[in-house]
């Protein structure tokens, strides 16, 4: 199997799996009990990883709280900043989002918005057709630029009186577009307006430094950087007495702080930590082999006059590479399934697998929806493998 979904999820390095593997067996602790050593080794493996997320992020330690994943951390950091700007600051109760998000975020900004009753998708939804509800929050999705890429001017003529956070994702999950984060912070600072970012897309492909680039909240997850899955952190603000008050997302036990209660996960903790520092370690090694081999995938790709990029720009990630198959009968859900059997490759987010891309529509591609494929790479894609499948996509087309 030519495995080309790296956006979609990563495979769990042996590195990190040996590390992992003694908290699942004689470590088996739990990092809040008290003085055996088990209990001890289990709390010291916790924040060793802590602060191995933490220098991947360019974050301080103690702004890292340990997530199920990014899904959790995105729904932790804008319901709990909306909540407590809204009820415990100055009844600020607006946030701007995008378009172009992960479900993760525009979801979530709908759901306070009042747009979503319960789950995300009507169709299977339980409470369908019920009235919309007002949970008191407002929400506004900025358009990208037909690249994808959300511009800070964008997010000003957005902001209002009572705007709170601005949430915007770095890295797009399906084009690739990198947005220029810092300028959209830097805008959201001048205004005494929170900024979220989404980097579950950008950690170990671009050099982050959430203090730098004045991200003062972040979510990640750790199976993008070939660590486990049901992992992840939520950056969140600190000041000079700790984490600055949110609301809380899991209600129950003092871990991380009260913030985020249960029983921590150690071995995946252990694994994320261990996946940071490696994508830490070998940033400039692993960026220079993707951007070779992004080179030489589209080069091949293109030679192919009805094969065109979706974002042609240079504010493109190196390694997503998402392209147009200009033909009228092409169909890429058929087609990935037609060569299932010896390559993985996906039609765009996994996470919205069973409709068309709104990302496409939001970027004024809503007719290319069918034709669009997602290849994303990692350090250990060969250029054998690029070649059979710029085989397989001449052959189709
Ligand atoms: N944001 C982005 C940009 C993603 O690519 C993903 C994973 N598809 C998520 C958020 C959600 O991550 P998870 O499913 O690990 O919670």
């Amino acid at each position: 199997m030519i495995y080309l979904d790296n956006t979609a999820t990563s495979p769990v390095l042996p590195e990190v799996l040996d590390a992992m593997l003694p908290f699942l067996k004689e470590e088996y602790g739990n990092p809040s009990s008290k003085y055996y050593c088990k209990a001890d080794n289990a709390k010291k493996a916790v924040e060793n990883a802590r602060q191995q997320v933490a220098a991947l992020l360019g974050a301080d330690p103690e702004s890292v709280i340990f997530t199920a994943g990014a899904t959790e951390s995105t729904n932790f950091i804008i319901k709990g900043y909306l909540d407590y700007r809204k009820y415990y600051v100055d009844g600020k109760n607006h946030i701007i989002s995008t378009t172009v998000e992960h479900k993760a975020t525009l979801n979530t900004c709908k759901y306070l918005n009042g747009d979503i009753y319960s789950n995300s998708d009507p169709s299977i939804s339980l409470f369908n057709n019920r009235p919309k509800v007002d949970r008191g929050f407002e929400a506004t999705f900025v358009n990208p630029t037909p690249t994808g890429e959300i511009t800070a001017d964008s997010i000003k003529a957005a902001i209002k009186d009572n705007t709170a956070m601005v949430s915007v994702i770095c890295v797009n999950n399906e084009i690739g577009t990198v947005s220029n984060v810092q300028k959209i912070a830097d805008l959201c600072h001048e205004e005494c307006i929170a900024f979220h970012s989404d980097l579950t897309q950008a950690i170990g492909k671009i050099r982050v430094d959430v203090h730098k680039m004045g991200i003062d909240y972040a979510s990640c997850s750790a199976h993008k950087i070939n660590g486990p899955k049901g992992i992840g952190a939520a950056i969140v603000k600190t000041d000079a007495y700790g984490i600055e008050p949110i609301t809380a997302f899991m209600h129950g036990g003092e871990q991380e702080n009260g913030f985020r209660a249960g029983t921590l996960a150690v071995h995946n903790i252990v694994g994320f930590g261990k996946a940071a520092e490696i994508a830490l370690r070998d940033f400039e090694k692993n960026s220079k082999s993707i951007s070779e081999l992004d080179d030489f995938t589209v080069n091949e790709l293109l030679r192919n006059e009805k094969i065109l990029l979706t974002n042609p720009d240079s504010n493109r990630q190196k390694g997503i590479i998402s392209i147009i198959i200009n033909k009228n009968d092409f169909n890429n859900e058929l087609f990935i399934k037609e060569i299932s059997n010896e390559i993985a490759i996906s039609t765009g987010s996994a996470c919205s697998a069973g409709e068309p891309s709104y990302v496409l529509s939001a970027i004024g591609m809503k007719d290319k929806v069918t034709k669009v494929l997602r290849i994303s790479l990692s350090k250990t894609t060969t250029k054998e493998e690029i070649t059979r499948l710029v085989e397989i996509i001449n052959k189709k087309v």
